[in-house]
């Protein structure tokens, strides 16, 4: 080497590499801790990789989409195809009168991890975004009104992000739901306006739901 040239940066291994880059991609992980989290598992026994592969193999095949609510369900196994409702929407001590509407599942498991929101849930895989080309056709807005067909509906709460997108959603379904003579409210947040519905934490989540005022 010449002096003053600085030598190479060190290169990662290729199927070292890989496992980092796939670590990177996932929500708030950074290359630092991809690259820890790839070391913990290069010096892990082979037992413990198998666990987390198999694990991760099957997580798409052997779930599929609540029948009802779009929450996740584990797949029969003797015959996969059937639609299933998911546990919540099983649950005979749930209250049927009274539905939230979440924009994901995370936020669905926040409010459960509570334990104390009795009603059903609708997941609408998303909210609208005009910027983003997210229109009402992208989310799951036909499924929900179609069960509100059910007379037993009460009341609607709109559980959306407190964001610009996140309002419009809420603001767009309850013009929809209204006039079917549905009770629509608005969780109302104590934490400052802007904030992704999903880094909210469930004891604010529920006290925002308990704190709902009608749309
Ligand atoms: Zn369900």
């Amino acid at each position: 080497m010449e002096r003053g040239q600085k030598p190479n940066k060190p290169a990662f291994p290729e199927p070292f590499a890989r496992v980092v880059e796939a670590f990177r991609r996932l929500p708030g992980i950074g290359s630092k801790t991809a690259t820890r989290l790839a070391f913990h598992l290069l010096l892990s026994s082979d037992e413990e990789r198998a666990i987390l592969s198999d694990s991760l193999n099957t997580l798409a095949s052997r779930l599929m989409p609540c029948r009802d609510c779009r929450n996740i369900v584990e797949r029969d196994a003797d015959n996969p195809e059937t639609p299933l409702q998911c546990a919540i929407c099983r649950d005979p001590a749930r209250d049927r009168g009274i539905l939230i509407v979440v924009e994901d599942i995370q936020t669905l498991y926040s409010l459960e991890k509570s334990g104390e929101f009795r009603g059903l849930y609708h997941v609408l895989e998303g909210r609208l975004s005009p910027l983003e080309g997210i229109n009402p056709d992208r989310l799951r807005i036909r499924e929900l009104l179609d069960r509100l067909n059910d007379p037993e509906v009460k009341e609607v709460i709109m559980a959306t992000s407190p964001t610009t997108d996140g309002e419009a959603t809420a603001l767009y379904l309850s013009r929809l739901i209204k006039p079917m003579g549905i009770r629509v409210s608005r969780i109302a947040f104590g934490i400052p306006v802007g904030l992704e519905i999903e880094y909210v934490d469930e004891v604010t989540l529920i006290r925002a739901v308990e704190g709902r005022h009608p749309f």
